[in-house]
């Protein structure tokens, strides 16, 4: 059984990759995250694009550890906001990681928008960095609406305010399970499975 480190210290986002390995039939590669490693210093996200984050985690752990290493970055682009809060979204109002706050920001922002112009989507690049620095990289999207009122209390980060397409509820409204089967990171790391069942051979 080989090893793969997710670079994360959320352990539901470790569960979530496992479970997509397990309903893939992906098996063969025991996933492993950054608490179970030795720790090395985490250089913060200064990149451009999801992608250029998602990279360097992913090759800075790969490098770190000797383990072919999954890295993802995400956030939320609004179609009215010309793409931010983007690569900026967990900490647009100024701290990194106040949801409440960069929620109320964005709708703040975009109050005079009409509805038929309130059309967005969160956006998760995954990067896989093996040891000899061979990358793929692929990135999930789930477009929505983003409502003027928070609803719901499942999730985190900009959930409450944003309707996927298709649906009246919004992110924060479905289960966990519902939301993995649709959203940009569950795309996402469904996209890296060719290069995961690769690397379990
Ligand atoms: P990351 O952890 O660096 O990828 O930052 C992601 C940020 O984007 C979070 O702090 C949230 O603000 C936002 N975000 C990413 N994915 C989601 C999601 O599934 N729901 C709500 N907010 C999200």
């Amino acid at each position: 059984m080989s090893r793969l480190l997710l670079a994360t210290r959320n352990r539901k986002k470790l569960v979530e990759l496992r479970r997509i390995l397990d309903a893939e039939g992906v098996t063969g590669l025991e996933v492993v995250g950054l608490a179970d490693v030795p720790e090395f210093p985490e250089a913060p996200e200064t990149g451009a694009t999801f992608e250029e984050n998602a990279v360097a985690k992913a090759a800075d752990a790969a490098r770190a550890t000797g383990l072919p290493a999954v890295a993802d970055d995400s956030g939320l682009e609004i179609d009215a906001l010309n793409g931010m809060p983007g690569v900026l979204s967990a900490r647009w109002a100024g701290r990194h990681g106040d949801d409440q706050a960069n929620l109320e920001l964005v709708l703040g922002q975009i109050t005079d928008v009409p509805d038929e112009r309130r059309g967005g989507a969160f956006v998760s690049a995954a990067a896989l960095v093996r040891p000899d620095a061979r990358e793929t990289v692929v990135r999930g999207e789930w477009r929505g609406t983003i409502i003027r009122e928070s609803r719901g209390a499942n999730g985190f980060g900009y959930d409450p305010i944003f309707v996927p397409e298709g649906g009246t509820a919004t992110s924060a409204e479905l289960s966990p399970e519902e939301k993995d089967a649709d959203s940009h990171r569950g795309r996402a790391l469904r996209l890296l499975l060719p290069a995961l069942r690769e690397l379990a051979g």
